[in-house]
Order: C-alpha cells, then structure tokens, then sequence
C-alpha cells in the first residue's frame, strides 16, 4: 500500500470522530452524513483545526442540518447526466469530447458536490470494453475527460492501463484529467504519478484540470504538488464552483485568481452551483456572481479570469453568464436572454 492510501484510511468519516474534532456541531447536522456520507482527509482536518462553523473549508466539507432540506428546484441529477449515458460510465454531451467515470471513489466529500445522490447509485466505473468500442464508432470525438468521483483515487497503474487504452484509439487526440485530489489528498502526487504524467503527455496532450475553490486550500503542500505537476510539461486548470459562505466575495476570489495564476494555473471556469439536493444554503444568485465579476474585472483588468457559466441542459450546457441577459424571476428559476428555463 503507497504512503497516500494509508493516510486516506486516517480520514475522518464516522460520527463519534466528528463529535470529538467539531464539538459544536449539531446532531442535526452529524445526521446529514446519512444523505451523503462524510469522508475528510488528514490534510483537510490539519487546515481546519480548531476553526468554526463559518471558515471556508469546514462549510465545503463538514455535513450540516441545512442539507435535508431539499428545495423545489433541485434534483437528484442535476445536470440530466443519465439522459447522455450512451454505455454505462460514458458521458457524451458534446460531440467533441467524453466523460468517463473511472470511479465512484472521492478522497473527500464535497457537501455541495452536484453528483452527491448519484454516486451511491453510480457504477465502480466505466464498462471499458463497451466504452472503447463507442469510442471507435464515434470519430467525433476528440478529447476523453477522465472523471467519476475522483480518477486519481485509482493507482498508478490502473490509470496507465487507461491512458495506454485510449491512445490505441487513433481518433483521440487529447486526454484530460478532472480531479480534486491536489486540493485534498496533496500526497497522492509521488514522483511515480508525476513521471506518469510526463510520460501519457508524450503520448497524449495531457491536462489535469484541479478544483480550488478557496485561497486557503492553497496551503505549502497544495502550491509545491503544483509546481511540480506544471514542471511535467502538462496544462494544469483549474475550475471553481460560487459558494455562498465560501467564496462568494472580491477579495477571495481575486486572491484565488492571483494565486491560480501566480502558480502557472490558468483560471478555467467559475460555476454557478448546480442544484443538486440539499445544497440550497451554498447557492449564490447569478446576479450577485456576475456583480461580482465585474468589480474584479475592474479592479484588474490584466488579471487572467475564468469563465462564469452555468450548466442549463435545457440549452445544451454550459452558457457564459457574463454574455446572456440572466433574470432570477424565482428560486431556480431564470430567463436567459429571451427565454425561460429552469436552471436544471
Ligand atoms: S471531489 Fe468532485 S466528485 Fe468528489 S465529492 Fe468533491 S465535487 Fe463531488
């Protein structure tokens, strides 16, 4: 067993050590690991040591009794995942590009995670027979985009045998990875897992898109791992999501863009939370995401700024906020430009 997989199994997932760590915690909250099972890592417990309800990293990771309630608007698979599902792991939504869910495995729960009812259901991984043979029929498609879960949960040498699997398909082109594991779990980037890198971007473009939502997740470990991916030579991103509490002011996000971009990370998209069950109290209304844009926007009109989108399958997917005319007329409820939709 590597060094990583022991310190996952120190991580904290049963009630009693929640009670022992976050004394103020409610049973209200200790019983919304019940929807969605509680699993944080030794790294992210040493960050929020003795912190209260309101830090950052404890609302992104901690259970609370806001999450039973379940608002209209929300839904179990928010973004209809199950509707572009062609083989079982295989998400096809642009022409251009797959999702393979290699695992349903996360280092750490995200309690404002859009597939948190689906990974339960969510299969060990991608049916890979099934999902080479769609590839081969399907030369449209360029790009695989190794999600689940977390792909970095598998080993090094799982994730080879991907990597060697899908450059034998001669239509792909490029190869990336969408992962939270730099975040959470900085161990699990060893030098073996780095000179992998180096070695699947030599056979294919690779990109590792990262999930930093808060200037505070970028702790020493967190910077040096991404100093060194970056010195592989792959593209390294980085994809945010708006949270209330969280993230949802100037001065964070600004800190998070400098130090994304400081750090060689290009600021990939902003998203406005999906609705998926139980997250309502983590939800940032598009108008206050796209004020908030703008006062970056003029306060540093040099710095490198991601994309503000929302994900509406009833348009096709993501829409660029910062370009429709976004009217809230009820909770979930929008129109953009001269329609109205259900943000779903
Ligand atoms: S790492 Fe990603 S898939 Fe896993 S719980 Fe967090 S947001 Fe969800």
């Amino acid at each position: 067993m590597e060094s990583w997989q022991r310190e996952l199994q120190q991580s904290i997932r049963t009630p009693e050590e929640l009670r022992t760590l976050f004394s103020w915690l409610t049973e209200g909250d200790i019983d919304a690991q019940q929807l969605f099972p509680v699993s944080i890592t030794p790294h992210t417990i040493k960050l929020v040591k003795n912190a209260d309800p309101s830090n950052p990293l404890v609302r992104m990771c901690l259970p609370s009794a806001q999450e039973c309630v379940v608002s209209d608007h929300e839904r179990e698979d928010p973004l209809c995942e199950k509707n572009h599902t062609p083989v079982p792991g295989l998400l096809h939504r642009y022409s251009d590009r797959v999702l393979l869910l290699v695992t349903s495995a996360c280092a750490q729960h995200c309690r404002f995670c859009f597939r948190r009812c689906l990974k339960s259901t969510m299969t060990q991984g991608t049916d890979i027979p099934s999902a080479i043979k769609y590839l081969h029929a399907h030369p449209e498609v360029k790009e695989v985009i190794l999600s689940g879960g977390d792909p970095l949960m598998l080993t090094d040498d799982l994730l080879e045998s991907w990597c060697q699997t899908l450059c034998e398909v001669p239509t792909i082109e490029r190869l990336r990875i969408h992962t939270r594991i730099p975040v959470v779990l900085p161990s699990r980037i060893t030098p073996s897992f780095l000179e992998q890198c180096h070695r699947m971007h030599t056979k294919l473009p690779l990109t590792i898109v990262t999930h930093f939502n808060h200037p505070k997740e970028l702790a020493q470990e967190n910077r040096l791992i991404l100093e060194r991916l970056q010195g592989t030579g792959i593209t390294l991103k980085n994809q945010s999501v708006l949270l209330r509490g969280v993230n949802d002011d100037a001065t964070t996000l600004i800190t998070l863009f400098q130090s994304l971009s400081t750090l060689g990370v290009e600021n990939y998209y902003l998203h406005q939370l999906d609705p998926a069950c139980g997250t309502r109290h983590f939800y940032v209304p598009i108008e206050k995401g796209k004020e908030l844009m703008t006062q970056i926007r003029s306060q540093y009109p040099s710095l490198q700024l991601p994309r503000y989108v929302a994900d509406i399958p009833s348009l096709g997917g993501k829409k660029d906020l910062e370009q429709e005319e976004v009217v809230e007329e009820s909770p979930g409820v929008y129109r953009l430009s001269s329609f109205a939709h259900l943000l779903r």
